[in-house]
């Protein structure tokens, strides 16, 4: 799609753009485990364990999984810099790379020991080491063809909100595309892309910039970043923190041509864009 719009010169400046590249992350997930000798593996919840290193780029993480397993993720702030894919695709990402990667972080603390025993316990062939690219795409359809997800706006792990975005996507998508039933004409299609990606954009612009200010919180080295941690961590109230996860979490769309789920919860959800569809089968089956 990208390219056809390329061709034809309607590919705004920025999309043509390579994506934002900041940090390189390495996770696994290390065969099961003996719960006598790690013994958070026998609660029924999760251990989460992060470590923010001082004076290196690193940060690292552990979280204990059903099955007796700990996953584990090293993240590496690099200087941030604008690569396009051919940079990307010509970076040597072989096995000799990881293993550099790896002497290096094989003694960081862990709540167990040294984060190298579940390095050690997980296949090889199992440990990914990628780039975690950033960038809010701004063409998002064209005639027939509509991007969701990663694809339309990637955004760092940070905050863990990109495979949630994905999801609200494919919701919102769905709704769209429902209310415009049969008639596939392309006018309707292009409209219920429109309707999509005005629904979507101010929410995942939001996500994605609240992912950015979090990898830097948590990942970020430079002094600014040091001390924006320390102003999140040790000045913000508790109260401002909790207030913003409640706000966030108020955004919770659902399929509006199906029965909405029920709020069993305490928080407050957004009222949606009703699906004009499926009022008007209610009130035909009501008549
Ligand atoms: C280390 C890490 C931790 C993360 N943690 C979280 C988290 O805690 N919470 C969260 O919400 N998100 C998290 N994310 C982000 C999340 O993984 C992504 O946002 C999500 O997977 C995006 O889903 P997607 O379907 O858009 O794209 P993808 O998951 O990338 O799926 C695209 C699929 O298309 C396939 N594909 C690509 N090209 C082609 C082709 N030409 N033909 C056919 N198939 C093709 C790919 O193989 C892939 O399977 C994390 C990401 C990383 C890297």
């Amino acid at each position: 799609m990208y390219k056809t719009l390329n061709e034809e010169g309607k590919l705004p400046y920025t999309d043509t753009q390579g994506l934002k590249i900041g940090y390189m992350t390495m996770v696994g997930t290390a065969e099961p485990l003996d719960e006598d000798t790690y013994e958070h593996l026998k609660d029924n919840f999760t251990h989460f364990s992060f470590v923010i290193g001082k004076d290196k780029p690193y940060t690292w993480s552990t979280f204990t999984v059903p099955g007796k397993r700990i996953c584990w993720g090293v993240q590496m702030q690099l200087n941030a810099v604008n690569l396009d894919g051919s940079f990307i695709r010509n970076i040597e990402w072989g096995p000799e790379g990881n293993e550099n990667m790896i002497k290096e972080i094989y003694d960081y603390a862990t709540p167990y020991g040294p984060l190298g025993q579940f390095i050690d316990k997980t296949p090889r062939d199992q440990i990914s080491r990628v780039f975690l690219e950033e960038k809010m795409f701004e063409t998002w359809y064209y005639k027939r063809t509509v991007l969701i997800g990663d694809a339309a706006h990637k955004m760092l792990p940070s905050a863990g909100q990109g495979a949630v975005n994905a999801m609200q996507d494919a919701v919102i998508l769905a709704n769209c595309l429902y209310d415009i039933a049969y008639n596939a004409t392309e006018q309707n299609i292009t409209t219920a892309f429109m309707d999509f990606k005005a629904q979507r954009y101010p929410n995942v612009q939001h996500q994605f910039s609240a992912s950015k200010t979090m990898a830097r919180v948590i990942y970020g080295q430079k002094w600014s970043e040091r001390l924006l941690r320390f102003i999140v961590f040790r000045l913000l109230p508790q109260s401002i923190l909790h207030k913003n996860t409640i706000k966030d979490g108020a955004y919770r769309p659902q399929c509006m041509f199906l029965p909405l789920a029920p709020n069993r919860g305490t928080s407050p959800v957004l009222p949606q864009k009703p699906s004009k569809r499926y009022q008007e089968g209610l009130e035909a089956a009501t008549v």
